[in-house]
């Protein structure tokens, strides 16, 4: 064959190999919770929805993009998506069946294990910070209620009062779902608003209401570390001390050497399936591609509707599946990538 027919070749072969096997330096994927956001939302409201994701992903992407560690982005992008009443974890959450918000969290460190998760803390502004500073401190891995609250504060994280927490819209959602579920309908949340800040008329948020839900971020870093976040107000309605998958390590939330993961949707089928060791161990013991194991847990375990995760693998592969309407999502890595999105559009 002629040497520059079989150059040709050569260069052609390398091109495609390298980017089919090519290794990320980094990446980063978010969620803003698996739901079910009727595809003639408003582009306005989707303009809104986004700007908050993007806003989240610039924040990691930066850090991972230095050259950070992945527990600082995710933490650090947990908390932007934390701070944002659109999204239903810190500020915003949604309320429980007695009117107030008990939150959960998890943070785990995929090269040491370390972990730190917190169930139904209620003053708590961040309440991923709260679980880094948990996992940090290597005593116990999980604490819930007012032990978590207690924690959280003498560690010197932020603290709020309850009423932080509130948005008008979350509240007219939990009178639907006492309505709906013919159980005393409640016309105020159960607090006061010590803090003048927040009122029963504060801005509704309500363009989000439908969307907004669990928030979660995954990270692969420069130095080969990956590292997961989950944080949640949990479920509309739920009953008090209810805790749902996302502080549950294997369960929402997991980080080990293969894989980070983070889960949203109905938590209860989550913790069942413990659908995010499933995925580490599928990737470790049957050699499946990440895509792979995440679809089977998506399609083959998970009932449709139970809703999706977000994934990163350690060559920095992304996988977001969702079985449910939507899930607002976004993913950034290092070739140049970064794209949010709702429903099903140009990511993986
Ligand atoms: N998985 C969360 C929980 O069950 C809720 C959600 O992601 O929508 O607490």
């Amino acid at each position: 064959m002629h040497v520059a027919v079989c150059a040709l070749i050569l260069g052609m072969m390398m091109t495609v190999s390298s980017a089919m096997g090519q290794e990320k330096t980094w990446a980063i994927a978010i969620h803003g919770g698996a739901s079910n956001i009727a595809r003639d939302l408003s582009e306005e409201k989707q303009a809104v929805y986004k700007q908050g994701l993007t806003e989240a992903l610039a924040v990691g992407q930066k850090i991972l993009a230095d050259g950070g560690t992945s527990l600082d982005a995710v933490e650090a992008t947990v908390r932007v998506l934390e701070d944002n009443p659109l999204f239903n974890a810190g500020r915003g959450a949604v309320f429980n069946i007695d009117g107030f918000h008990q939150l959960d969290a998890c943070i785990m460190d995929g090269s040491t294990l370390a972990c730190g998760s917190l169930a139904c803390v209620t003053r708590i502004k961040n309440p991923i910070t709260a679980a880094r500073r948990l996992m940090e401190t290597g005593d116990h891995n999980f604490l819930a209620g007012e032990g978590a609250d207690e924690f959280a504060i003498q560690q010197g994280c932020e603290e709020v009062p309850n009423s932080y927490f509130y948005s008008k819209s979350r509240f007219q959602a939990l009178q639907a779902f006492q309505k709906q579920n013919d159980l005393p309908v409640l016309t105020s949340p159960s607090y006061g608003f010590p803090d003048k800040t927040v009122s029963m008329n504060s801005p509704s948020f309500e363009a989000m209401a439908e969307v907004g839900n669990t928030v979660g971020c995954v990270a692969l870093d420069v130095h080969g570390n990956l590292a997961s976040a989950t944080s949640t107000g949990g479920r509309t309605g739920k009953r008090v001390g209810r805790v749902g998958d996302s502080p549950i390590v294997g369960g929402g939330t997991l980080a080990d050497r293969q894989v980070a993961v983070s889960c949203t949707g109905t938590g209860e089928e989550f913790i069942r399936h413990r659908i995010a060791a499933t995925i580490s161990f599928r990737v470790e013991y049957l050699h499946e591609s990440l895509e792979q194991a995440t679809g089977y847990c998506i399609n083959d375990v998970l009932k449709k509707g139970d809703g999706g995760l977000i994934s990163v693998d350690k060559t920095g592969n992304i996988s977001v599946p969702y079985n449910s309407g939507s899930m607002s999502r976004g993913v950034a890595d290092s070739s140049g990538r970064f794209d949010v999105s709702i429903w099903e559009q140009p990511l993986p």
